[in-house]
């Protein structure tokens, strides 16, 4: 997929802010600094539109980016940073659960964790929480780019088992760096455009097998 147009569009907080234009969307979770603003910028082959943290853990809002006149990334605030208060973490966990509860737009979680680390207590509390939900998930292992090529199916396997992957569920190397991982993400992204046109627009299907006919001459 060819990336032709990236904007932040809206930024919400509740539900009555969302966008209502029944885009697919997929959310982008992790904690705080794993790099989760590269990873928008070099999906969407942008140097600064989702702002790399200087300040980790400020954003407290949805904020969602359309790419392609298609489809939303929704860049949601990183966990786990010390200087978040109780209260603020409190309604942040509410805004992420009022969105996951009621988004049948949502169509799959792309969650973040540090490949050269195991994944941290609040990434496993985030992954068995999207779990609870039975929300399908891709998780991106950032920062490919710093571990050696030797520890990629150690750190793979830790990283599988600590957070006890569902089945289904897959693993994406990822790097902002060398730009590892790049297609993988966003082929998984146009699987579900392909199914949304399928679901939502029969009929354009329809028109592509009669076309086809036509090219070919066997109708
Ligand atoms: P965020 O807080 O999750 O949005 O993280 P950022 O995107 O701001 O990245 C945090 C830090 O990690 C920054 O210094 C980035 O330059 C660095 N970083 C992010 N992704 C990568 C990567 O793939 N490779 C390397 N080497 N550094 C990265």
């Amino acid at each position: 997929m060819k990336i032709t147009s990236a904007k932040l569009d809206t930024i919400a907080v509740r539900r009555s802010q969302y966008p209502k234009d029944n885009k697919p969307e997929f959310l982008l979770v992790g904690r705080s600094n794993v790099g989760k603003s590269s990873f928008i910028n070099t999906l969407i082959e942008q140097k600064n539109l989702a702002r790399t943290s200087s300040r980790p853990g400020k954003t407290q809002t949805l904020n969602f980016y359309l790419v392609n006149d298609s489809f939303y990334l929704i860049d949601v605030p990183g966990y786990g940073y010390a200087s978040v208060n109780h209260e603020q973490q409190h309604k942040m966990g509410l805004m992420i659960e009022e969105y996951l509860e009621h988004r049948k737009e949502m169509k799959r979680v792309f969650m973040l964790v540090d490949f050269r680390i195991k994944p941290t207590e609040n990434d496993i509390l985030m992954y068995k929480f999207l779990k609870y939900y039975n929300i399908p998930v891709t998780i991106i292992l950032t920062k490919e780019d710093k571990v050696g090529s030797s520890k990629h199916n150690r750190n793979v396997k830790a990283i599988k088992d600590t957070l006890n992957l569902a089945v289904g569920d897959d693993i994406i190397l990822f790097s902002s760096v060398n730009k590892t991982g790049r297609n993988e993400v966003l082929k998984v992204i146009e699987n579900y455009l392909i199914e949304t046109i399928w679901l939502t627009k029969p009929l354009f299907y329809l028109k592509i097998i009669f076309d086809n006919r036509r090219i070919y001459g066997n109708g």
